[in-house]
């Protein structure tokens, strides 16, 4: 990054690319709970829990592309093998192992609650410190609280549908 841009980071900038960083892990688990959710999912209602999905995984990706541009900028290096996304992650990755599709949405939503916690805490640890990374948890936060009520409301329909 511009030394002008880093100067203005009135924090410790390794422990910004820190927080990035766990947050990038997260993602890319996300990102491959959704994408493989989509291909095993079964039960009712199959077709528009896989576009909602499949929609939610090409956020998640989007998000890692976010948070690597800022890492690098910051001067960072993005987590550099797979191996590490299990070692940083704050939200793990839940298996998809029962195909069932109200197993599956409830699985995606605990990750998401757990997605909101990430990029709020992100947001007051670096608060008007880092208007930058700020803006940019902002906006990734956003994503997730939509995704949050997205997957509820699908939940909703299907409780509906199974009568529970
Ligand atoms: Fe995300
Ligand atoms: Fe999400
Ligand atoms: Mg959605």
């Amino acid at each position: 990054m511009g030394t002008k841009g880093r100067e203005i980071v009135g924090m410790d900038v390794q422990k910004v690319i820190e927080l990035l960083n766990k947050a990038f892990a997260d993602e890319w688990l996300a990102y491959y709970q959704y994408w493989l959710g989509a291909k095993v999912v079964a039960g009712p209602m199959k077709d528009g829990v896989i576009a909602e999905l499949m929609e939610h995984a090409a956020d998640e990706l989007r998000h890692a592309d976010m948070l690597t541009t800022r890492i690098v900028q910051l001067g960072g290096t993005p987590l550099i093998t797979p191996q590490d996304w299990f070692k940083y992650a704050n939200c793990g990755y839940d298996a998809p192992q029962d195909p069932f599709v109200q197993k599956i949405v409830e699985q995606n939503i605990k990750g998401e609650q757990c997605a909101i916690s990430v990029y709020h805490r992100i947001m007051q640890e670096v608060g008007m410190k880092d208007p930058v990374t700020y803006n940019l948890a902002l906006q990734i936060l956003e994503d997730e609280v939509e995704h949050e009520e997205d997957l509820q409301s699908l939940l909703e329909d299907l409780n509906v549908i199974l009568k529970k």
